[in-house]
């Protein structure tokens, strides 16, 4: 390294989203030291996004720029209605950014990969990333005790078009109206298999958006069928009616069961295709319906980031009902390697209420651990009791996890159905057809399809292809994601510039 910048702290928190920051807001006040890490340059990951630098194309006037459509009574209603986890969140990034918490918070910066004796690798600086300006440099850091809270990212069933400019995941869309202020476009179809898909097309609407059409994955009975399973969970049906509401209220045409056959356009998206599908999820001739649109938001469910922990040592399960891959942690939220504690998303998609409390819980862990609590201490029945409140809690969190993973899922045959001439590795441009004829020559594993085609080799290290790809070797060939394996990591898992080594 050409600007070694070595430190050691007690415990680092790579993540500051509610997991992260839960984590950190427990830690702080104990005399311990405490580096809480995030590649963002806000507090509060996905969940509390925050407006940035203003874009170009949101200048006012442009057509794209983000303004309000609430009257004053919705704005009531909303701030009556809001998700009780944002002033939640919003405190403990307060609380944990204060002067005197204890709490060292490194940002925007990225961290690169995990090394023996829990060494981490992080490129800070205003610029962080393939770009990176004089002001980045490389830090080393040397951790008594790691956690990870690096969250989750999107996932993707890929199909003809879906590289189009103007074609982008639903979180991308949210960004951009959230941070940047500025539309996708003058006219949006929100397709896919997602609880973000209610939830975008209400902020579209409230921001002078146009949502031409929402088409999900599930039919209408399907979902209706899977209401009594969130009665243990109401503030979220709350929502969804709150999101319904406002879809009828500017009718928003909405199909049910419908897929994305195919996203069509020159040189960019200019419409779109939606098709029913069969039992076995191949379209079905006649169920097409065409749309015009200058762009579309996509995504089916979320999947663990695991990267670190995967190059941490610390040992993954695959469980559909966590959204594939997740780090394996005990009811601390110890991973399998002691002194190395996972929270929030990156143990199983579950909401933000999940990540909170369990970021509490690995939080009064590694106290325990530390010595800054014990048995010995006064009122050691009230920690006992939090803790006790916090492990049914965290199953609670769980049991709205399934659900949630349940209502993104695709059936794993429609990976399998995927067109030959359509992309899976945009990286590398490596179709479906490719890794087909990959498959029949036996390459069966990650490791070996790898290899053999360079899919996942490219820019992004598989973040956005893993995921397809595991699903597409299952549908294949039958095999289960044990024998398949989870997706290799190795640093940097972040794209950097020579010049900085
Ligand atoms: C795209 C997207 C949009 C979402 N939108 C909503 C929404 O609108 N409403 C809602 O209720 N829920 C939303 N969710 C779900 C929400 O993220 C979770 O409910 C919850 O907030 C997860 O908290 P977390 O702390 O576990 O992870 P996150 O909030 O994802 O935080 C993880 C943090 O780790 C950081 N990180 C990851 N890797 C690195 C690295 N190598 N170096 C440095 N930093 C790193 C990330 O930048 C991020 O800030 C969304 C999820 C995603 C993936």
């Amino acid at each position: 390294m050409t600007d070694p910048y070595r430190n050691t702290c007690h415990v680092a928190v790579i993540g500051a989203g509610i997991g992260g920051l839960s984590a950190a807001r427990t830690l702080a006040g104990h005399g311990l030291n405490i580096v809480l890490i995030d590649e963002n340059p806000h507090l509060g990951g996905q969940f509390l996004r925050q407006p940035g630098r203003p874009d170009r194309r949101g200048t006012p006037g442009t057509g794209h720029d983000v303004r309000s459509r609430l009257d004053a009574r919705s704005r009531l209603v909303d701030q009556i209605l809001l998700d009780p986890m944002v002033p939640a969140g919003t405190s403990l990034a307060e609380a944990v950014s204060a002067p005197g918490s204890g709490v060292d918070i490194v940002h925007p910066a990225q961290v690169l990969g995990i090394f023996p004796d829990r060494r981490i690798w992080i490129m800070a600086g205003p610029e962080a990333g393939p770009a990176a300006g004089p002001g980045t440099r490389l830090m080393e850091l040397q951790a008594d005790i790691l956690v990870f809270a690096t969250g989750a990212r999107e996932q993707y069933l890929p199909f003809k078009g879906w590289t189009l400019p103007g074609v982008m995941s639903l979180g991308a869309a949210q960004i951009l109206m959230k941070t940047h202020r500025v539309l996708p476009g003058a006219c949006t179809a929100i397709a896919g298999t997602s609880p973000l898909m209610p939830a975008l097309a209400y902020d579209m609407l409230i921001h002078t958006g146009h949502v031409a059409v929402l088409a999900d994955g599930h039919s209408l009975l399907w979902k209706l069928g899977q209401l009594p399973f969130f009665a243990r969970h109401v503030s979220k049906l709350v929502q969804g009616a709150r999101y319904a509401a406002r879809l009828l209220q500017h009718r928003v045409p909405v199909l049910h069961g419908h897929h994305i056959q195919e996203a069509r356009g020159q040189g960019r998206v200019s419409g779109v295709v939606f098709a029913r599908t069969g039992p076995d999820s191949r379209f079905l001739p006649g169920t097409n319906r065409f749309w015009q649109v200058d762009s579309l938001a996509v995504g089916h469910g979320f999947v663990p980031n695991i990267e670190l922990p995967v190059q941490a040592g610390c040992r993954v399960t695959y469980d559909p009902d966590l959204g594939g891959w997740a780090a394996a942690v005990n009811v601390d939220m110890e991973t399998s390697v002691k002194g190395i504690y996972a929270v929030g998303e990156t143990t199983g998609i579950g909401g933000a209420e999940q990540s909170r409390v369990q970021g509490q819980l690995a939080g009064m862990a590694i106290l325990e651990q530390l010595g800054c609590i014990h048995p010995r201490q006064p009122r050691w029945d009230r920690v006992l009791k939090t803790r006790h409140h916090l492990y049914h809690r965290a199953d609670e969190c769980r049991s709205y996890g399934t659900l949630v993973n349940r209502v993104c899922r695709v059936p794993l045959a429609a990976y399998g159905r995927i067109p030959d001439d359509t992309v899976i590795c945009r990286c590398e441009n490596i179709t479906m057809q490719t890794i087909k004829q990959a498959v029949q020559q036996g390459f069966t594993s990650w490791s070996s399809l790898k290899k053999a085609t360079r899919c996942g080799m490219g820019r992004c290290q598989a973040r956005i292809c893993g995921p397809i790809i595991q699903k597409i070797l299952q549908a294949l060939t039958g095999t289960e994601p044990e024998t398949i394996g989870p997706p290799v990591s190795r640093a940097p898992v972040k794209n950097l510039p020579v010049r900085l080594f």
